[in-house]
């Protein structure tokens, strides 16, 4: 009631003196929506900036946000919950750190000592394994061994203690008689060209860009850019692997690049040889670990008081994002480009701190203790609220509930109803939550689209499986989801702030109300989910029967049989789908490589379309 009346205050005082606030104004008053949108504003803005780096794993850039972070609980009150005093909660995950700067020396067959510089000339990749070998150079074009289309780059060569040169990508990459998306997946992928690299006994790969990457601009990739990759880089097989310049390579060649890709291209035939008279020496030094990439969760508290004082609620938003790419964009990128991720989650990052500053102003407040946290490496995995969860700050047995805010930074307004769609996961994980959320709903008038499970794809799954009551908010995926266009011009700031408002008054309720109790909702999960897929993005918060297509993704099942923007799913191999979670269980019983029968609404029309499943 307090809080409304001076609300209403503020504004009657800016609506009668038409004066315009100045910045120190705007950023106190922590109630006014105009202040409040101002600070959420600046904070997205700053987060998703090019100085931030796309906050990827690897990068300087989520130190920085973390530093960010720390610095705004520290201003809005909260108490550090962190290790030795700080706000941070170290953990490591699975990665690559390059040790030592990388060498690379070339001998030509005149005598010639090419000493190249690392970051100019070459970079060593963090696919990479250690390594110290010199040898002879040989070319085997995209270092290819395939069936169908018939090929082996390896032919007649021998690699053996050798180093080869490869390029990037495919032969006849994106051209119109491109082989298929799954073959050319396949094998322009690293680990496939290694692997292959490898099984002829090679000693090291030099990787090259290929001409349609190479196009705006020959750039190396950083270490960083696979270096976070996670697990999957512990299954790598171990040879050093250094990127470098097309210039480089042609020197040696003799010849353009442009002109052997454009031969192979034309007839399928390999044109690998011998560098006669070249050798490389290389030296990489990379640690490659289970733990090799320290990160930190930020975490601020407000202590509570009164009765249930020792008791918690976490307020949760992950700060990462995935940086230059790699294999989280949903870019189809060969080179690096910062993917801002206002969105995900600069939206959510942001949209805690203005909750830590509300809260953080309130004196003596009454009941649970408030834990405000942003995760780390959600992106590769939940690794921040898992590394939480395996070791609580804060015990788990007393945390009465969590809140996650991940992508809030996009509300738009329904078609028919007007009404801004909200998507609320976990309304079925306590008993009170159902009833709460709509109570509360009444003064916001968001079109709600319940989800009653608390598993789905971010931190709030890690704490539900610990049989922590959840709610998880979001606006809903867009066209720029995981892509660089991700940007904070496009965040609906005032949308963000109504959705900070309502998670104000629930967080305020779950501080003080009586325990929920958590109730285990059964049924398929939206998380990760194991199956077959047919490459849609689903309209989370389309409340209708089917599941809605807010668009399909390139050269998978479903764009290639035609799928499309505004479909309707309505049935798939004979059974109905009424919601994503019946989606999500009827692909679940699907095999890869089958075809099958996937039944939309198009115009009102019902069309059938024959889906061959990757
Ligand atoms: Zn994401």
């Amino acid at each position: 009631m307090r809080q409304l009346l001076l609300r209403s205050a503020v504004l009657a005082c800016l609506l009668l003196t038409g004066a315009r606030l100045s910045a120190a104004e705007l950023l106190s008053d922590l109630h006014s929506p105009a202040a409040s949108e101002a600070r959420l504003k600046r904070d997205i803005t700053y987060l998703a900036s090019d100085e931030l780096e796309g906050r990827g794993v690897t990068t300087r850039g989520i130190k920085l946000a973390a530093d960010y972070i720390a610095a705004e609980f520290k201003k809005a009150g909260l108490k550090p919950a962190g290790e030795d005093g700080s706000y941070f909660q170290p953990f490591s995950m699975a990665g690559s750190v390059l040790i030592e700067p990388a060498s690379l020396k070339l001998l030509g067959p005149e005598g010639q000592k090419v000493e190249l510089k690392p970051g100019t000339h070459f970079q060593p990749q963090g696919v990479s394994s250690s390594g110290q070998v010199s040898g002879p150079i040989v070319f085997a074009g995209y270092g290819i061994t395939s069936k169908d289309p018939e090929i082996d780059e390896y032919a007649g060569l021998n690699v053996s203690g050798k180093v080869v040169v490869i390029l990037r990508d495919t032969f006849r990459a994106d051209n119109r008689f491109t082989v298929n998306p799954n073959w050319r997946r396949k094998y322009a992928s690293l680990p496939e060209k290694m692997t292959n690299a490898v099984a002829h006994k090679a000693a090291a790969i030099l990787l090259v860009n290929d001409r349609d990457t190479a196009k705006d601009g020959d750039d190396l990739l950083n270490f960083g850019y696979y270096a976070g990759a996670g697990g999957s880089l512990l299954r790598l097989p171990e040879i050093p692997l250094l990127h470098v310049r097309r210039a480089v390579v042609e020197k040696m060649l003799g010849a353009k690049l442009e002109d052997i890709e454009r031969d192979i291209d034309h007839d399928l035939k390999p044109r690998s040889r011998e560098l006669t008279g070249w050798s490389a020496s290389a030296d990489v030094s990379v640690w490659r670990a289970k733990n090799a990439l320290k990160l930190k969760n930020v975490v601020g508290v407000l202590e509570g008081s009164g009765p249930l004082a020792d008791e918690t609620v976490v307020l949760g938003a992950h700060y990462d994002h995935v940086g230059y790419g790699g294999a989280n964009s949903l870019a189809d990128l060969k080179t690096m480009a910062i993917h801002h991720g206002a969105d995900d989650n600069g939206s959510g990052t942001t949209s805690i701190l203005e909750l830590a500053r509300r809260f953080g102003a309130v004196p003596k407040r009454e009941g649970r203790r408030l834990v405000f946290m942003t995760f780390s490496a959600e992106e590769s995995g939940l690794f921040g609220s898992e590394a939480y969860c395996k070791d609580p700050l804060f015990p788990l047995d007393k945390t009465a509930a969590m809140i996650n805010l991940d992508m809030v930074g996009r509300l738009t307004k329904d078609k028919d109803s007007g009404k801004d769609r909200l998507t609320v996961y976990g309304t079925g994980t306590a008993k009170t939550f159902d009833a709460l959320i709509e109570a509360l709903n009444k003064k916001y008038d968001f079109q709600l689209k319940k989800v009653p499970t608390g598993m789905g794809p971010s931190d709030q799954m890690t704490f539900y499986e610990k049989k922590v009551p959840v709610f998880f908010f979001f606006t809903n995926d867009h066209a720029d989801y995981h892509r660089p266009s991700d940007t904070s011009d496009k965040i609906n700031v005032p949308g963000m702030r109504r959705i900070v408002d309502l998670t104000e008054e629930l967080a305020a309720h779950l501080a003080t109300a009586a325990r929920p109790e958590y109730v285990k909702v059964a049924g398929p999960s939206l998380g990760g989910g194991d199956g077959p897929r047919l490459g849609i993005r689903p309209d989370y918060g389309d409340a209708k029967e089917g599941v809605l297509l807010n668009g399909v993704i390139d050269g998978a099942a479903a764009s290639r049989a035609g799928l499309k923007e505004g479909d309707r799913i309505v049935e798939i191999a004979g059974q109905p789908v009424k919601s994503l979670e019946g989606y999500m269980a009827v692909m679940h019983a699907q095999k890869p490589g089958s075809t099958i029968d996937v039944a939309v609404l198009r115009d009102k029309e019902k069309k059938l379309f024959k889906v061959k499943l990757d």
